[in-house]
């Protein structure tokens, strides 16, 4: 498209709603041009807990209509990205004094029967002293409930909605900051600046879609120009990640004494992940860090079940991130909805915007498809929505098939270790292969900076995924950094440096 043609769609953010949208839109036959002022998934969206989820604990605030639909995409997108999504089982531990055990069949009937469950397992009771999820906590939980939910690679999910749309046309740029949007004769005029040489391109597009996430109401004030807005109520979350608590494959639920919750998940093989805390926060997103307070919080709550205490000192890495809930005036940060507002502004010969407040990960290919709505009364319909069965790159295979997948990867590459090869087929499913190439040993897959992370690997982020920097492949694309030291991460830096620029962008055409 010509520079001076005009856009279906300009979406400012590249969180999962951004790429989210931007996927559907362009599948449907929108043209969309989307851009990102930092790395892709570099807000909230990868510092999630991670989890595709009803959210049990929201029925508690009666979000049914949130519940109900954050539960029937569990299977949705379990089955539309199989190597970055799986089923895990979760163990409510129950405790006296705490919530009644009524209350929780309660919910877990609810969430066993509203949710549209064909493949996840149902709840069960668990004997605590004989079962093998009762060995690492403390022997006075006698009984615990065991329910389905799921797990998902959040800043994959990111990258491979952007993958997508980039594929089907959309334009994804990254490091490029949207600095104005001024309505001019029914359509946008848009600067966006390429924060890496300092050019400024103007795009032109019928309507604009906000979802800048925690900067929302920044992006209306300063690039939309818009006075007195409030909208999103923004909340710290912070998790700790420690050297691994337990071998069982499930995944812990824990009430504390004062009525929140924490989860204590198997994460990357040799960690346990907790989270998360709920504070209200001022500030720029990118800075968000956890405190002290949050650090004895979460260990202190989850000491409360373990038998072996989880110490600050066991704390190997923490991230924390911002959510943009919807301001709906809750006293509390926990009992602000976590639904999703989308607020449309203009039509009727003024360009429109729509915002997106709140959401959830889980939620996101829903909240893509009501904005997909709201698009098509602004601009007039094009194609069906197409989502809910369509894979997302890598994930051309069976919900249950990751283990044959990993066999189907061996075949062809046998000089693999087991652990790379199943680290790349959760990465990267059936692109894998793309990957490799004609590999035919360790050799062939070029330098190794250490932890199995290997040249062609780095060279594929950096062509087909948007990756620049050491961050964005050791923190975002994998989890690398947990088992890489600073000098590692140094030279894996060098070595992207000496990589053309005019790469990276390349990715997005
Ligand atoms: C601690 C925590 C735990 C969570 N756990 C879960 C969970 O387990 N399951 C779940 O389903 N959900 C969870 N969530 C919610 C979920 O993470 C968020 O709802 C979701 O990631 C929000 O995505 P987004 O795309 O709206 O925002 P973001 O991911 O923040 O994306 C917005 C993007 O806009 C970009 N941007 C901003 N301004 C500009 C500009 N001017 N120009 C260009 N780009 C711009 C930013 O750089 C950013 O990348 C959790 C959230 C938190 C904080």
């Amino acid at each position: 498209m010509s520079r001076l043609e005009i856009h279906d769609i300009f979406v400012i953010g590249g969180g999962i709603n951004g790429c989210g949208i931007a996927r559907d839109a362009v599948g449907r036959g929108y043209s969309v041009y989307l851009a990102e002022m930092n790395d892709l998934a570099s807000g909230t969206s990868s510092y999630s807990t991670k989890l595709i989820h009803g959210g049990l604990r929201y029925l508690e605030h009666y979000e049914f209509r949130l519940v109900r639909e954050a539960l029937m995409e569990r299977e949705v997108l379990w089955k539309n990205a199989p190597h970055i999504i799986w089923p895990m089982r979760f163990v409510l531990p129950y405790a006296k004094g705490l919530r009644p055990a009524w209350l929780i069949r309660l919910g877990l009937f609810l969430y066993d029967h509203i949710g549209g469950r064909k493949l996840l397992p149902p709840t069960r009771t668990l004997d605590m002293r004989s079962d093998a999820a009762g060995k690492p906590l403390k022997p006075m939980f006698s009984r615990a409930f065991e329910y389905s939910d799921g797990w998902v690679n959040d800043a994959r999910l990111v990258v491979l909605n952007a993958r997508d749309a980039a594929d089907r046309g959309a334009v994804i740029r990254t490091r490029a900051k949207v600095t104005s949007a001024r309505r001019d004769n029914g359509h946008w005029n848009i600067r966006v600046e390429d924060l890496r040489s300092g050019q400024i391109e103007e795009v032109k597009a019928r309507l604009v879609v906000n979802a800048a996430g925690p900067w929302i109401d920044h992006v209306l004030t300063e690039t939309v120009g818009q006075n007195n807005v409030h909208n999103v109520r923004l909340v710290q979350g912070s998790h700790i990640v420690v050297a691994k608590k337990f071998d069982d494959p499930r995944a812990y639920f824990f009430q504390n004494k004062d009525g929140r919750i924490i989860f204590a998940i198997p994460y990357e093989e040799d960690f346990t992940l907790i989270g998360t805390t709920d504070q209200d926060y001022e500030g720029d997103p990118h800075t968000a860090r956890i405190s002290q307070a949050e650090i004895t919080y979460l260990c202190d709550a989850a000491s409360e079940y373990f038998a072996e205490p989880v110490r600050p000192d066991d704390i190997v890495w923490t991230y924390s991130g911002v959510r943009p809930l919807y301001d709906d005036g809750a006293s509390k940060a926990q009992e602000a909805t976590r639904d999703y507002v989308l607020k449309a502004d203009g039509g009727e010969g003024r360009a429109p915007i729509v915002n997106i407040f709140g959401g959830k990960i889980t939620t996101y290919r829903r909240l893509a498809e009501s904005m997909l709505d709201i698009i098509e009364k602004q601009l007039g319909k094009k194609g069906k929505a197409w989502t809910a069965t369509a894979a997302l790159p890598g994930g051309e295979f069976e919900a249950t098939g990751f283990d044959a997948e990993v066999v189907k990867l061996k075949a062809v590459y046998p000089f693999l270790d087991m652990r790379l090869a199943r680290r790349l087929t959760r990465l990267y499913g059936t692109r894998a292969k793309a990957l490799l190439g004609l590999a035919k040993s360790d050799a062939d897959l070029g330098r190794n900076f250490g932890a199995d992370l290997y040249e062609a690997e780095v060279r594929y982020l950096v062509e087909k995924e948007w990756a620049v920097t050491s961050e964005d492949i050791l923190w975002r694309r994998t989890k690398r950094g947990l088992k890489l030291g600073k000098e590692q991460a140094a030279s894996l830096d060098e070595f992207l440096q000496g990589i053309s620029p005019g790469l990276h962008n390349a990715a997005a055409e």
